[in-house]
C-alpha cells in the first residue's frame, strides 16, 4: 500500500445516475460514488435509490468513513496524529510494544492464520525483502535508464528478518511488538481485502442490503443487485475480470451475490530492468518475483480471504495451488497461465456469465 501525497487533499464524490426510468412509482436507478484517497488506489460503491440518490449517498459517505479508519491504521508508508497503525509497529521494531486499536490486533491474527493455512506463501512479516523491491521499483520508474535489481546478497540479508513468529500480539493488552529491530510489516496482500469485508459487514449489520463494494478491484458484492425486470433485487451483480494482456479488455465476467471477486496480476505493479519485467508479488522462497501465473482471480465469501489467497497462489506452483484451493471451502480460482492458457477450479465456470 503507497499513499499517493497528490490525492491525499482529494476527496471525490461522483454521483452518476446510470438509468433513467420513466414509470410513475419510483424504480430504483443505479448510483455510483468514486473515491480517490484510499489504499492509493480508486475506490467505487455502486448501488440503488429511489430517492434520487441520497439514501445511496449516505450509504455510500458512510462506506468511505469506515474504509478510511483502515486505511491509516494499515498504512505503511505514512503516520497519522493521535492514531498508533502499523507504521507505528514498525518504526519501534526492536524498541518497544505500541498499543494499537483491536482492528489492527484482528487483522495481524488473520494474517498469522493465512501464513500458516499457506504454508508461508503469504507472510506479512516479510517487509524488509519487500522494501528493497520497492526501492528498487520506485528508482527504476523514476529513472528507467538506470533501473536495478535489488543486490541479492541484501535480500537475503533482509529474509533473515522475516519471521511471522517475531510478532508478538498481546490480546489482553492490546499491543504488537516486533522483536527483530530489523524487520518490519507490510501488510499490502491482505490489508485492503480484509479491510473491505469489515466494511461490507458493518454495512450489511446496519441494514445495507444491495450495495457493491470495490477497492482497487478488490471487490465484495453486499446482497444482489436490483432487477429492472422483476422489479426485485434478484440478480447477481457482474464483475468483469481484467484480461492481463490488454487493461482495456476484459477476460470475462463473473456473477456473484454477497461474495467477493479479487484478482492479482504481475501488471498492477512493476517496473523494467534490461527489458525484463520484474513485478511486485516476490516468492519467499526465491525471494523473486514469482513466475507461476501472469494473473489469477479467487471468488469466496469473505473478501479477506480472497485477498490474502491471491497473494499466496501466486507464490504456489500449479498442483500446490490447486490443492490449498480444494482444501478451504467455498473457495473458486481461476489462473492464467504464463502461456495464455487459463485453469479453473471445479466450482469456477460456473460463475462465468455466459
Ligand atoms: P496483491 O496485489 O494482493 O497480490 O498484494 C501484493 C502486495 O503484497 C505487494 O505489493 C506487497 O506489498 C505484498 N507482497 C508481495 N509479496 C508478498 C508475500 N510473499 N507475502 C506477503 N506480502 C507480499
Ligand atoms: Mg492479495
Amino acid at each position: 500500500m503507497k499513499y499517493k501525497k497528490k490525492y491525499r487533499a482529494i476527496a471525490l464524490i461522483m454521483l452518476i445516475c446510470i438509468l433513467l426510468s420513466g414509470c410513475g412509482k419510483p424504480t430504483p436507478k443505479r448510483y455510483q460514488a468514486e473515491f480517490l484517497t484510499l489504499f492509493d488506489t480508486v475506490t467505487r460503491i455502486v448501488g440503488f435509490s429511489t430517492d434520487g440518490g441520497k439514501d445511496f449517498s449516505a450509504i455510500a459517505q458512510k462506506a468511505y468513513d469506515k474504509l478510511e479508519v483502515y486505511h491509516k491504521l494499515y498504512d505503511i508508508y505514512n503516520e497519522y496524529e493521535g492514531i498508533a497503525n502499523i507504521r507505528t509497529i514498525n518504526n519501534n521494531a526492536g524498541i518497544a510494544a505500541v498499543t494499537v486499536d483491536q482492528k489492527i490486533i484482528d487483522l495481524l491474527l488473520f494474517a498469522k492464520e493465512m501464513y500458516n493455512k499457506t504454508d508461508g506463501a503469504v507472510n506479512i512479516a516479510f517487509g524488509a525483502v519487500l522494501e528493497l523491491w520497492h526501492d528498487a521499483r520506485e528508482a527504476g520508474i523514476d529513472d528507467p535508464e538506470n533501473a536495478k535489481l535489488p543486490k541479492e546478497e541484501e535480500l537475503k540479508a533482509a529474509a533473515e528478518h522475516c519471521d511471522i513468529n517475531n510478532i508478538v500480539i498481546d490480546e489482553e493488552k492490546s499491543t504488537v511488538y516486533l522483536t527483530d529491530t530489523k524487520m518490519s510489516l507490510d501488510v499490502g496482500a491482505i490489508a485492503k481485502g480484509y479491510a473491505v469485508e469489515m466494511t461490507a459487514r458493518a454495512l450489511e449489520d446496519e441494514g445495507v442490503n444491495s450495495l457493491l463494494i470495490s477497492v482497487g478491484g478488490n471487490v465484495r458484492a453486499i446482497g444482489s443487485k436490483y432487477n429492472t425486470e422483476s422489479g426485485k433485487y434478484d440478480i447477481e451483480w457482474q464483475v468483469g475480470i481484467q484480461d492481463p494482456e490488454n487493461n482495456d479488455n476484459e477476460l470475462f465476467s463473473v456473477l456473484i451475490n454477497a461474495k467477493s471477486v479479487v484478482t492479482s496480476g504481475i501488471y498492477e505493479r512493476y517496473y523494467t530492468v534490461d527489458g525484463v519485467q520484474y513485478h511486485h508479488i516476490i516468492d519467499p522462497n526465491t525471494l523473486f518475483p514469482s513466475n507461476n501465473y501472469v494473473s489469477l482471480t479467487v471468488v469466496c465469501e469473505d473478501s479477506g480471504l480472497a485477498d490474502a489467497m491471491t497473494t499466496a497462489l501466486f507464490n504456489l506452483p500449479p498442483e500446490k495451488s490447486a490443492a490449498l484451493v480444494k482444501k478451504i471451502p467455498g473457495v473458486e480460482a481461476c489462473f492464467v497461465m504464463s502461456d495464455g492458457n487459463i485453469v479453473y477450479s471445479d466450482g469456477f465456470k460456473s460463475l462465468i456469465k455466459k
